[in-house]
């Protein structure tokens, strides 16, 4: 039944009127009750239908949530209180959308639950306000035709024209997003006469994949392993498979194959991707493979394009779509199939609002919809192995390279034997063999995860640290922008003429290279080399980094230097020698994850060299080369290192052998953020195959300004953590000021 009737509040001889529970797009912890008006009576009101209610003096959207939960009872949030019937609010108005459906709804339920979060903030994420207006043909600005006459032309207006002849007509913010102008230019340029209204081309045609367009040959391994996956495409039903292979092993050939057999049986695919500036690559050989592009989907596509995007999705035109991790709330009516790539990326984590773990809540996505999905990894997360290990997963593994192509040699530079000369980073070793591999017209590329010229400045004569007024960081010098700024909170200034503690002139140094400094070392070193810098600062939204992937194969480019964007899944045929200049970097802290997050971050960077015919060699700079993680880099056997990581976790119950949880409290003063943790502290809960670790400092004890500390809490796997958690929370009361974040299954601990 779509409609409650029964009111226990009710006194005999009132009318009943039918009623609806609503969930809002906002922090309360659950649907509110509203009143179904007779101008909808008629038609009535279905679960998922998108509606307008009233809520104190503002109009807010929201959906229908009465449904059957899939949660037990402990997970559950309380219910909400009841309304009399007399109070009711009526219902506003439903939207002309496609209602949300049922799988979406029950996953809102269960990531809310799961991550103790008000469900209203998940549904946000499915509803993402401005996809579920529905669309009105909207105008855009086109070039006048003839332009008026005197146009004081301008750089900024130049460019504007440009990008509009040959995109328009496009809408005002889009064309200064794109000419990285500010609107003003947009609107003098209209006020000029020189731009006009003009209809927005029609929406783009979803077209539909064509499963047999240009299958690949596949071999033996790949061969059966794609067999495989398309039977379970084919049947359907909930499965997690694990696809592991290295580096070039066909596995996105493979899993391609399984979306293939999905979109035969007419249903829809989902592939998640850590960062979606990889899409590109990504999408033209699924475009070659299937003749169509798929749908995209991130926080970088445009209001109009999401909206159509959404819909398109929630009316199943959209068959295959790509997407970063949020794109698991979209409205799929008839999901098929997830594929989450790189599934070990830490990237798959969201840290704000939400805390979740995109992989682990793909598998709940596909449980819920009653489809496979597939884990995909050259380097798989232990989490992930121990469920092959225990059997809830399945596994699937591809052990060469395709096409006869080898894995590339490593081998580690012992920084104490081949020091790099004074001031400067890179070994002779490795600049020798940069110098060779160009000379043979091959590529080469440097890699070093961190942004900036130097991730510290110090002053030489009194020893003051340039640190964030904000956070307790230090502030990472920018030589090409002239700043200092922190990689934390975003705070900058201008790089200071003076020491600010001891007023000694030109005596603050910068400490440390980042990929700034080490290309003013390589411009140096090999004057003659054209050199391309990838990282995130440098490359601003995927276009720019399609372009720079795209130069890179076309040859113009002999040395790449980058930060972990070139670590992602590009294939560069023509890259045949890897320099990782820091490797130790990741290795130090506290984190219990380090060892296992440096061997996927460079084994996924070594795997960019020696993609084709030319074999590869990628060259570790360490000052550790006995440490265990340059050990597996140089053998290549990480199934021992990963025993080992497992062994090393396995006693104290750390993950994935149990559960944890992290509490975050966090003030605008030390003092209430102290009396929080401490009050947390001792109500925290005590049992049989639980721990509670801390109150301690969190590991960046000061960020924007606020203090904070934290707590873990440590479980056997079979102890259901959230009901636990829920209960804590309700014994303290949090100070002025101080707040609680949770965050279930922490990457870092
Ligand atoms: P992985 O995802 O394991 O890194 P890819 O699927 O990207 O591997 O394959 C590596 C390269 O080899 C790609 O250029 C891919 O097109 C090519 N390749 C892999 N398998 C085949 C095949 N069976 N036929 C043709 N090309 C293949
Ligand atoms: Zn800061």
């Amino acid at each position: 039944a779509s409609l409650d009737k029964r009111d226990p509040t009710r006194k005999p001889g009132t009318t009943v009127r039918p009623r609806v529970r609503v969930l809002l797009p906002l922090p309360f912890p659950g649907p509110f009750d509203y009143a179904v008006p007779d101008s909808l009576a008629a038609t009535g009101l279905r679960p998922g239908d998108i509606v307008t209610v009233p809520l104190g003096r503002r109009t807010e959207t929201g959906v229908v949530w009465d449904h059957d939960s899939v949660l037990p009872p402990e997970f559950a949030p309380p219910p909400m209180p009841t309304v009399a019937d007399g109070r009711l609010k009526p219902v506003a108005a439903r939207l002309d959308l496609p209602p949300l459906p049922d799988g979406l709804r029950r996953f809102v339920d269960w990531v809310a639950a799961y991550t103790l979060s008000p469900p209203g903030l998940v549904l946000a994420m499915a509803l993402r306000t401005t996809a579920t207006i529905p669309t009105a043909p909207v105008l855009g600005w086109t070039i006048a035709d003839p332009p008026p006459p005197g146009l004081r032309e301008t750089p900024a207006r130049r460019k504007v024209l440009e990008i509009v002849s040959a995109h328009g007509p496009l809408t005002a913010a889009e064309i200064a997003r794109r000419a990285e102008v500010g609107p003003g230019v947009v609107r003098g340029l209209a006020d000029a006469g020189a731009l006009r209204h003009a209809p927005m081309a029609a929406p783009p045609a979803f077209v539909r994949p064509d499963p047999n367009h240009r299958p690949p040959v596949l071999t033996g391994q790949q061969a059966d392993a794609a067999r495989d996956l398309r039977a379970l495409a084919e049947q359907g039903g909930f499965s997690v498979t694990l696809l592991e292979g290295v580096t070039g092993s066909g596995k996105t050939e493979i899993y391609m194959e399984a979306i293939a057999a999905c979109v035969a049986r007419g249903r829809q695919a989902l592939v998640l991707l850590p960062e979606i500036a990889l899409s590109s690559q990504w999408t033209g050989r699924f475009a070659r493979r299937f003749g169509a592009e798929p749908a995209l989907w991130h926080s970088d596509l445009g209001p109009r394009l999401r909206r159509v995007t959404w819909r398109a999705v929630a009316d199943g035109a959209a068959a295959v779509v790509v997407g970063a991790r949020s794109a698991l709330f979209l409205p799929f009516p008839d999901l098929g199939l997830i594929i989450v790539d790189e599934e070990h990326e830490t990237a798959f984590k969201q840290e704000d609002g939400v805390t979740y773990h995109a992989r682990d809540m793909a598998v709940v996505r596909a449980r819920v919809a009653g489809a496979p999905v597939v884990l995909v990894s050259a380097t798989p997360s232990l989490e992930t192995l121990a469920n092959v290990g225990a059997g809830r997963y399945r596994h699937l593994v591809l052990t060469a390279r395709h096409g006869g192509a080898t894995m590339p040699a490593v081998r580690t530079i012992d920084m104490r034997a081949h020091p790099p000369e004074r001031g400067l980073f890179l070994s002779p070793v490795l600049t020798a063999a940069i110098t060779e591999a160009t000379g043979r017209g091959e590529q080469a590329m440097l890699f070093l995860n961190r942004r900036g010229y130097a991730p510290l400045t110090l002053c030489r004569t009194c020893g003051h640290r340039m640190q964030c007024p904000n956070c307790t960081a230090w502030l990472v010098e920018h030589r090409v922008r002239q700043i200092l700024t922190c990689h934390h909170c975003g705070y900058q200034e201008p790089v200071p003429p003076a020491c600010p503690q001891c007023d000694a002139e030109a005596s603050l140094t910068p400490i440390g290279p980042g990929v700034e400094r080490i290309t003013e070392e390589a411009r140096a070193t090999f004057p003659d080399l054209r050199i391309l810098v990838m990282a995130s600062d440098t490359l601003p939204g995927p276009a720019a980094t399609a372009d720079a992937v795209a130069r890179i194969a076309r040859r113009e480019i002999d040395l790449v230097i980058g930060t972990q964007i070139v670590a992602k899944g590009w294939h560069f045929p023509h890259l045949t020698l890897v320099g990782v200049v820091d490797a130790d970097l990741g290795l130090g802290g506290g984190d219990l994850r380090a060892a296992e997050r440096t061997v996927q971050l460079l084994h996924q960077v070594a795997g960019r060299a020696g993609r084709a015919e030319a074999p590869g060699h990628v060259m570790l700079q360490s000052y550790t080369p006995d440490h265990p993680v340059m050990l597996a880099l140089v053998s290549g056997d990480f199934e021992a290192f990963m025993r080992q990581e497992a062994e090393q976790r396995r006693p104290g119950f750390w993950p994935p052998f149990g559960r944890l949880a992290a509490l975050i409290v966090s003030a605008d003063t030390p003092d209430a953020a102290d009396a929080t943790a401490r009050a947390l502290g001792h109500a925290a809960p005590h049992g049989e195959g639980l721990q509670v670790l801390g109150p301690a400092p969190a590991p960046l004890a000061i960020l924007r300004g606020r203090h904070r500390w934290r707590l873990l809490l440590r479980t056997r796997r079979d102890v259901a953590v959230q009901p636990l958690l829920r209960h804590w929370l309700t014994l303290v009361k949090p100070e002025r000021g101080a707040r609680i974040d949770v965050d279930i299954d922490p990457v870092s601990f």
